[in-house]
């Protein structure tokens, strides 16, 4: 919809009283200087027959896999193009964006997504231009030697027009002499070489900082609403409040076909009138419609979205790395560290570059993304997990959970919509059956280390005081970790030994990894039967006949939980019953007993065979 009027005098009023001018472009920007823009299969076939011939279409000739498999025919395609934008002359709306930028105190800065360098040819300070796509005028090593871009101005391809091959001697690296490949990002593409963007993001930002937020102008040029990078950029620069708390922060959208129009704010600004038209404005860029399109490629970023916290909390690429191994993608740091300064480029995520190594972080405001969210049931869940289980899980499972029980007590905060999930919690509890006590200290560290180790099959060495305070250093196979009430127990065996200890965490002064070599964890060791033995009520596995009798009042309970399932009641004289049951003899179960003092008697224990 083209706009109004009134609309235009008000983006004429934003550009005049402002202090900068953000100019964010996308493929259509290059459309009136005669550039093609490749939409659909027969916008490109039309520019390159020869593709239509082999059945490429933009997506499989623009990918890192093409420079293997058809060099010359990637060459050719991009040669050409290459070419082309060294010819290409920029149309008039470049020269009046100069103008109107020369006339704001902090000039001009431009964020685009198309690689044809048109911004630097008609005139725009290189300086103040971040190509988020990269630029096909630079090139990087296909085998990525090293990180080195360079640019391609030495390269003269020559190209047949008919088969688009490359003619003259393929580009290689100076480093290695492997193949080189345009500096641009494709699609499938992990091996894009973003220094030179990310230096030209730092400029932005810096310059975005010098102009302030609310004497920003924005304007946005051909770039549809389709594509993600331009559209969120501007959107993100535009809107970092609603618009009533920062009410002098100015954005507007050229979204139509106007002669004129523009020419209307340049002679506002420049008193002298200008016609322009920069049109296309609705058309996909040709590097960005369709990238990222494998589901792994997807699913990885996907996962890096939802594991990066929210500010004020923030993660480095290392962290995020671990977690993501730790989930099963299997990535390098350098893989991780590329998507996320990709993926902060294009979304509300923010990197601080005041830390070393630098942290990341969704901005406090960005917009949830469009990816299902937690339930408020699923949250509720995660909560209840999170309080309950974080003793009994390897801690690097709990960090890689970490993103979920952050969004799940995000999503149960206050102010949030979930209100009877939020009450939940409130209304359920885990009671003692015993006097409560308080936890014990662990010391810091202690219990990640051991679960770390029981987890990877690793040996541990501990210094250990036990009970009576005696302090002995030890090499222990862990074996299990129980949860007793208040305390944590870790089940294992002494370097040497083949019979199972439980040691109290709470006990353990230090614990190390004693080896990086895993242990084959032994087959006859099994927790739920050392459970079942009665070992952690210090019994030895024991099973006796246990005969009792007990008043008929402090009795009655075990007719509802019985002691095991062969247990048998029977009504004795003088207000009494007598139980008999099979049970496993444990210190525990005589401290049970005389815990009912004058109420029990008669105790018999009878070994079972
Ligand atoms: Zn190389």
């Amino acid at each position: 919809m083209p706009p109004t009027e009134a609309q235009w005098n008000r983006a004429l009023d934003y550009l005049r009283a402002a202090q900068g001018l953000l100019i964010t472009a996308g493929a259509g920007m290059g459309v009136d200087s005669g550039l093609p823009d490749f939409r659909g299969k027969e916008g490109l076939w039309k520019a390159y027959p020869a593709l239509r011939q082999a059945r490429l279409d933009f997506k499989r000739i623009a990918q890192p896999e093409a420079f293997d498999r058809w060099p010359a025919l990637a060459w050719g395609f991009y040669g050409h193009r290459l070419s082309m934008y060294r010819r290409a002359v920029p149309h008039a709306g470049f020269g009046i964006l100069l103008r109107w930028a020369e006339r704001l105190p902090h000039g001009a800065f431009v964020f685009t997504s198309n690689v044809d360098g048109q911004f630097q040819r008609a005139g725009f300070d290189p300086d103040r231009i971040l190509e988020c796509h990269g630029s096909l005028h630079w090139m990087q090593c296909h085998a990525h030697c090293r990180s080195r871009i360079w640019p391609a101005d030495g390269f003269e391809p020559d190209v047949d027009p008919h088969t688009c091959r490359l003619r003259s001697p393929l580009p290689l690296c100076p480093d290695c002499g492997a193949l080189a490949r345009p500096n641009v990002l494709m699609f499938n593409d992990l091996d894009w070489e973003m220094a030179r963007m990310v230096a030209q993001r730092d400029r932005l930002n810096a310059w975005l900082e010098s102009v302030g937020g609310d004497r920003l102008a924005v304007i946005e040029l051909g770039a549809g609403q389709a594509i993600p990078s331009v559209r969120h950029f501007s959107l993100r620069t535009g809107h970092p409040h609603p618009a009533h708390q920062r009410p002098r922060q100015r954005h507007f959208s050229a979204l139509g076909r106007g002669p004129g129009r523009h020419g209307a704010a340049d002679a506002a600004m420049a008193g002298r009138p200008h016609l322009i038209h920069t049109g296309g404005f609705t058309r996909p860029a040709p590097d960005m419609a369709k990238r990222s399109s494998t589901l792994e490629t997807t699913l990885l970023a996907l996962e890096m979205l939802r594991r990066i916290p929210r500010a004020p909390r923030s993660i480095t690429a290392g962290e995020l790395h671990a977690q993501l191994v730790a989930s099963g993608f299997e990535r390098d740091l350098r893989t991780i560290q590329r998507q996320l300064d990709m993926l902060s480029t294009h979304l509300g995520i923010e990197r601080d570059d005041g830390s070393a190594p630098y942290r990341y972080r969704w901005l406090p405001h960005a917009r949830p993304l469009a990816i299902p969210h937690l339930s408020p049931q699923e949250s509720l869940l995660l909560k209840l997990a999170e309080e309950h289980l974080r003793p009994l899980l390897p801690a690097h499972l709990m960090k890689s959970m970490e993103g979920f029980f952050v969004q799940a007590r995000h999503n149960l905060e206050p102010d949030g919509n979930a209100r009877l999930e939020r009450e939940w919690p409130s209304k359920i509890r885990t009671v003692a059956t015993s006097q409560p006590l308080l936890p014990p200290k662990i010391v810091p560290g202690v219990l990640e280390t051991v679960s770390e180790a029981l987890y990877h099959n690793h040996w541990l060495r501990l210094d250990y005081k036990n009970a009576a305070g005696r302090r002995t250093t030890v090499e222990v196979m862990p074996l299990g970790l129980a949860q007793q009430g208040p305390r944590l127990y870790l089940v294992c065996r002494y370097r040497g030994f083949d019979n199972e200890r439980s040691l109290a965490l709470h006990r353990i002064l230090s614990a190390g990894q004693a080896s990086t070599i895993p242990f084959d964890r032994p087959r006859d060791f099994d927790l739920a039967q050392y459970d079942a033995d009665g070992r952690f009520r210090f019994g030895e596995g024991a099973l006796v006949r246990l005969r009792f009798r007990i008043d008929r009042r402090t009795g009655h309970h075990l007719r509802e939980t019985p002691l095991s399932k062969d247990q048998t009641v029977t009504e004795c004289d003088g207000d009494r019953l007598e139980i008999a049951a099979t049970v496993v003899d444990s210190a525990m179960l005589d401290q049970w007993l005389k815990g009912f003092g004058d109420a029990v008697d008669g105790v018999q224990k009878e070994a079972v065979a």
